[in-house]
């Protein structure tokens, strides 16, 4: 069964992080990293798609998974 889908970028969530202190990315034009956070809301940091890094506000690795074909 193939894993469901991001709605922030439309890829598989083959990998999802809890990052409750967000991550830190490299920025070219200042020379410094830039700290980055998912959270649009201030309560619980979402799971994140490791692969675009959005919020998945909805998700838990832990839920059951329906499979997209039987989704409505
Ligand atoms: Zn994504």
């Amino acid at each position: 069964m193939n894993a469901p889908i991001c709605p922030n970028c439309g890829g598989p969530l083959t990998r999802v992080v809890d990052v409750p202190y967000g991550w830190w990315e490299w920025d070219e034009a200042t020379g410094s990293y830039r700290a980055c956070n998912a959270a649009s809301r201030v309560d619980v940091a979402p799971w994140v798609h490791a692969a675009c890094m959005g919020e998945l506000r909805k998700f838990h690795p832990q839920d059951p998974i329906v499979p997209a074909s039987a989704a409505t």
